[in-house]
């Protein structure tokens, strides 16, 4: 069987990731599963050059073909912030609750409906023979007041349009089915699938 590499050591994404992939002819790896790999820094100014980046090094260190994702929180009142610095927007090493929290002050006092949002996917593929990105977008409200323990991240404080829950108050089908990582790793899949009935016509 084929194999592929997540190179995540995030066990929310990796969840998600290995619940998407999981109808694949391929046998998924992680990173964790390679604990002599480095951890790849997230210096650039787009998620699309950090998830490139993540998949080139590793698929260089491996050469097993290799998915990464770079994802965030884009909030419109704030100029599409925090963006690609969602993990680190209240400082470096800072846990989901001291981000959320960062997130409620500069929301302070701004009404429901100026509260609008996305979280955005971009996920890379990198194999001997190309490069592929992928996105996905899912928009909703940020809410006042965080709810819900599934997922991670800004979940508890995003309630995705068209749901009176929370991210973190629905199940990981649910998520999964309207996320923006759902919405990218769904392309992401049906291209592999695609690539897989080549190679076997090929064969
Ligand atoms: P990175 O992709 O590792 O740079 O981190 C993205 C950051 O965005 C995470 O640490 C989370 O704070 C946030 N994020 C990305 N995807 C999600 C999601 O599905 N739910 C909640 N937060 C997310």
């Amino acid at each position: 069987m084929p194999q592929l590499l997540l190179a995540t050591r995030n066990k929310g994404k990796l969840v998600e990731m290995q619940a998407l992939l999981a109808s694949l002819p391929y046998q998924i790896l992680s990173v964790s599963d390679f604990p002599e790999l480095p951890e790849v820094e997230e210096d650039k100014e787009t998620m699309e050059e950090n998830a490139l980046k993540k998949a080139r090094t590793i698929f260089s260190l491996t050469n097993i073909s290799t998915i990464a994702d770079d994802s965030g929180l884009e909030v419109y009142s704030l100029g599409m912030k925090p963006g690609v610095y969602s993990a680190r927007y209240a400082g470096e090493n800072v846990s989901y609750a001291d981000n959320n929290r960062k997130l409620l002050k500069e929301l302070e006092g701004i009404p429901l409906e100026k509260r609008k949002a996305r979280f955005r996917c971009v996920s890379a593929f990198v194999s001997d023979k190309e490069e592929k990105l992928f996105e996905g977008t899912c928009e909703g409200t940020i809410i006042d007041k965080p709810r819900g323990t599934n997922g991670f991240g800004y979940d508890p404080l995003f309630q995705p349009i068209g749901y009176s829950q929370t991210l973190a108050e629905l199940p990981l089908e649910v998520k999964n089915r309207i996320s923006h990582r759902g919405k990218a790793f769904r392309s992401l899949k049906e291209y592999l699938g695609i690539l897989g009935a080549v190679s076997q016509v090929l064969l």
